[in-house]
C-alpha cells in the first residue's frame, strides 16, 4: 500500500449538470475540509463552497466524507460534487493536488480497493465490465458478477480443491499407506467430481466471456445493392441505446448497436469502393483489415442486377459467411425466393426476421440469461486447473503415486486462486488496473 492520497475527476470529460471528483487516502479528509473550511462529519453530504488557496470560491457543491474502512477504496475517502464544467473541475484538482493529494493512476481506486480486500479482483474487473457493457444482458452479467456471483463458484471450487489437497497431502505423510491411497477410490471419485464442477463453471465462463465481447458484422457488397438502407434496418430496432455515437470514417460506416442482448458492430463497407478509386491505399487497407476480423459477413446482392453476385472482397477461411440477397420487393412475388440464399428487402423489412435469426445463430447468440460475466482471462485459468485436474486423475489411475498427484492439486488451486487475485502476479494486477477509467 503506497499510504499516499490520490486523486482524481471521476466522471467523463465533457460538460455536465454535474462532476465528481474522487480523493483516497489519509489526507482525504483534510484535503475536504481545506477546500471547504467546513468540519466533515463521516456520510454525511455537507453543501459547501469549495475555495481556491487565496481564499476565492472555485465552484460550490457538495462534499461527503467516507471514514475507512467503510468506503470504496477502503480508505478514508471524500467525494466533490461540483458542476459538471471540465475548466472548473481541473481548477478543483489542481487545488486537491496542492493540498496534499497526487494524481490517481487508471483504475488505481479499484486497485486500492482490491488490495485492501474491498472486493477481489474478479469483482473489481466487474466494476470496470460494468462501465464498459455494450448491451443490457452484459450489463447485468457484470452486475452478477460484481455482486459475487462468478466469485462464490470459484470459492466453491477452491474449497473443494483445497479440501483433496489436503486428503492427499496427508497420505504423502504416512508413505507406508501409500497403496491404499492409490487404491483409494474416494479420491479418485472427489478428482472427477472436481473435474466436472471445473468444467460446467468454464461452459459458464465461456458464455460469459461472449457476452462481454463485442461482435463485428461486416456487410459486402457492390455499390447500390442496399448495405446502407439493410445497415439501417438491422440497427433501426435497437438504436435505442446505441453506446457511442455512429461513427462515419472516411472508409466505412459503423454503428454499436444492441443486437439479441450482444454487442454488435455493423460495418457498411460503403466506402471501400470511393476508397478504392481515389488510390487512397491507408483506406484500403484498414477497411480490408476490419473485414478480415469480422465475426460475420453479409454477402449482399441485388436481386434485380444479377451481375452483383459473387463480387466479394476475399475472406478467411473461418469467416462464418451470409449470402443474402436484397431488393426482392421489385421481383413478381412467385421468383422472391433463391436457394442458399436468404431474401430480404431493406425497403419493406421482408425476410428481415428471418436474417435476424440467422445472424443471431451465426455469432452464437444465447437467449438463456448468463449467470456471470467473465474475461479471456479467466477461462484460460480454468483451463489450466481442469488440465492440472486431468493429469492428477491420470496420475492416480497409473498409481504414480501421492506426491504427484498433489503437485498437480495445488497447480489446480493456484490456477483458481489466479482468477480472484491470491495468487495472481504483481505484473498480471498491474495490466488488469492500468485498463481501467481514470478515476475507477
Ligand atoms: P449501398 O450502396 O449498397 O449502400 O446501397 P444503398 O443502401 O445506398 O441503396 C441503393 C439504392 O437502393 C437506394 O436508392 C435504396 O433506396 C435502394 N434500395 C435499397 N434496398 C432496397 C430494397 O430492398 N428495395 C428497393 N426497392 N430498393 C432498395
Amino acid at each position: 500500500m503506497d499510504g499516499d492520497t490520490i486523486a482524481a475527476i471521476a466522471t467523463p470529460t465533457g460538460r455536465g449538470g454535474i462532476g465528481v471528483i474522487r480523493v483516497s487516502g489519509p489526507e482525504a479528509r483534510a484535503v475536504g475540509e481545506k477546500l471547504s473550511r467546513l468540519k466533515l462529519v463521516p456520510r454525511r453530504a455537507r453543501k459547501a463552497i469549495l475555495l481556491g488557496a487565496t481564499g476565492e470560491a472555485l465552484d460550490s457543491g457538495l462534499l461527503i466524507y467516507f471514514e475507512r474502512p467503510a468506503s470504496y477504496t477502503g480508505e478514508d475517502v471524500l467525494e466533490i460534487q461540483a458542476h459538471g464544467s471540465p475548466v472548473g473541475l481541473s481548477m478543483l484538482l489542481e487545488r486537491c493536488l496542492e493540498l496534499g493529494a497526487r494524481l490517481a493512476r487508471p483504475g488505481e481506486f479499484s486497485e486500492r480497493a482490491f488490495l485492501n480486500g474491498k472486493l477481489d479482483l474478479v469483482q473489481a474487473e466487474a466494476v470496470a465490465d460494468l462501465i464498459a457493457s455494450g448491451s443490457r444482458r452484459a450489463a447485468k452479467a457484470a452486475m452478477a458478477s460484481l455482486r459475487g456471483e462468478l466469485s462464490r463458484v470459484i470459492g466453491d471450487l477452491d474449497r473443494d480443491t483445497r479440501k483433496l489437497r489436503a486428503e492427499v497431502e496427508a497420505s504423502i505423510d504416512f508413505s507406508d499407506e501409500a497403496e491404499n491411497f492409490i487404491e483409494d477410490e474416494g479420491i479418485s471419485a472427489a478428482l472427477r467430481a472436481l473435474k466436472e464442477g471445473v468444467s460446467e463453471v468454464l461452459t459458464e465462463a465461456e458464455r460469459g466471456v461472449l457476452l462481454g465481447q463485442r461482435q463485428r458484422l461486416v456487410l459486402a457488397g457492390a455499390p447500390n445493392v442496399g448495405k446502407s438502407s439493410l445497415l439501417n434496418r438491422l440497427a433501426g430496432e435497437d438504436r435505442a441505446i446505441v453506446s457511442e455515437a455512429p461513427g462515419t470514417t472516411r472508409d466505412l460506416i459503423r454503428e454499436l448497436v444492441e443486437f439479441s442482448g450482444m454487442a454488435l458492430e455493423l460495418v457498411d463497407t460503403a466506402g471501400l469502393r470511393i476508397a478504392e478509386e481515389k488510390v487512397e491505399v491507408e483506406g484500403v487497407r484498414r477497411a480490408r483489415e476490419v473485414i478480415a476480423q469480422a465475426d460475420l459477413r453479409i454477402h449482399l446482392w441485388d436481386a434485380t442486377k444479377p451481375e452483383t453476385r459473387n463480387v466479394w472482397p476475399p475472406m478467411r477461411q473461418d469467416q462464418a459467411k451470409l449470402e443474402v440477397v436484397n431488393k426482392v420487393d421489385l421481383l413478381p412475388i412467385d421468383e422472391r425466393e433463391f436457394s442458399g440464399c436468404i431474401a430480404v428487402s431493406a425497403k419493406t423489412g421482408q425476410g428481415i426476421q428471418a436474417l435476424r435469426k440467422q445472424i443471431e445463430a451465426c455469432l452464437g447468440a444465447d437467449e438463456r440469461e448468463p449467470a456471470f460475466l467473465a474475461r479471456s482471462r479467466h477461462v484460460e485459468s480454468l483451463k489450466a486447473c481442469s488440465g492440472h485436474v486431468d493429469d492428477a486423475l491420470r496420475f492416480q489411475k497409473q498409481g504414480s503415486g501421492a506426491e504427484l498427484v498433489a503437485e498437480e492439486l495445488r497447480r489446480a488451486h493456484n490456477a483458481l486462486g489466479e482468477i480472484v487475485g491470491f495468487t495472481t502476479s504483481e505484473d498480471i494486477l498491474g495490466e488488469i488496473f492500468s485498463t481501467f477509467c481514470l478515476g475507477k
